[in-house]
């Protein structure tokens, strides 16, 4: 029997949903882009990580692996898709 639940893998697992475009899924708080557009040319904000993360989309290891690579750590802080290495 299939499972009800839907599980999730494991970050880092070939097949597992990419976090930059999970996180591009939702629309932005900050500057209110739309779902599926970016907030920058560079990338996304990293409130709308954390609101990924707290809605329970992302795991908290694909939000440290952003994090960590921050300089200066704000809401507005804009996540480089670069850095990310996994550009949507
Ligand atoms: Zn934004």
């Amino acid at each position: 029997m299939a499972p009800i639940i839907p599980q999730r893998k494991s970050p880092g697992v070939a097949g597992a949903p990419d976090p930059a475009v999970t996180v591009r899924l939702r629309p932005c708080w900050l500057c209110r882009a739309r779902s599926g557009q970016p907030c920058t040319e560079r990338g996304d904000h990293l409130g709308r990580w954390l609101a990924a993360y707290t809605d329970h989309s992302i795991a908290r290891e694909d939000l440290k692996a952003v994090i960590v690579r921050l300089v200066v750590i704000t809401k507005w802080a804009v996540v480089d898709e670069q850095l990310t290495g996994r550009a949507a």
